[in-house]
């Protein structure tokens, strides 16, 4: 799994370290930054394998960084998982809804959220290697 490049962006200083020691710990890069504005900016420098966007966020938050993901060549084809507290039915539809490769609750389940990740990054070289 070494040299896949996770983009965490996330401004809960708990979440983010038990999600940046697990991924480190199953051989991830880990990219990380506090705000969607930042994350915009490593996104565009380092071209990650998957990001992994927290909703509620400082100043930009996830569905809006999402759009500007979408809305740039560049980074239109990279996978986004939501990871967010909400857990209401209508909050997952919106999220699917907007365009987001996938959605874990927080708190995360571990296996889940780690399996989530696993798939989605497969998943993404697998539509790259058919193009
Ligand atoms: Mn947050």
């Amino acid at each position: 799994m070494s040299g896949k490049l996770i983009l965490v962006i996330e401004d809960n200083e708990k979440n983010m370290k038990l999600v940046r020691d697990l991924l480190q710990y199953e051989g991830y890069e880990v990219l990380e930054t506090e705000t969607a504005e930042e994350g915009l900016r490593l996104v565009e420098e380092h071209i990650p394998t998957l990001i992994l966007m927290d909703i509620g966020l400082p100043g930009m938050n996830g569905f809006e960084a999402l759009k500007c993901l979408r809305a740039s060549s560049a980074t239109a084809g990279i996978p986004v998982i939501a990871v967010t507290a909400s857990v209401m039915t209508q909050d997952h539809q919106k999220i699917m809804d907007a365009g987001f490769d996938g959605y874990q609750r927080k708190p995360i389940d571990i296996d889940e959220f780690l399996e989530a990740v696993r798939v989605t990054i497969e998943r993404s070289f697998g539509e790259r290697s058919t193009e």
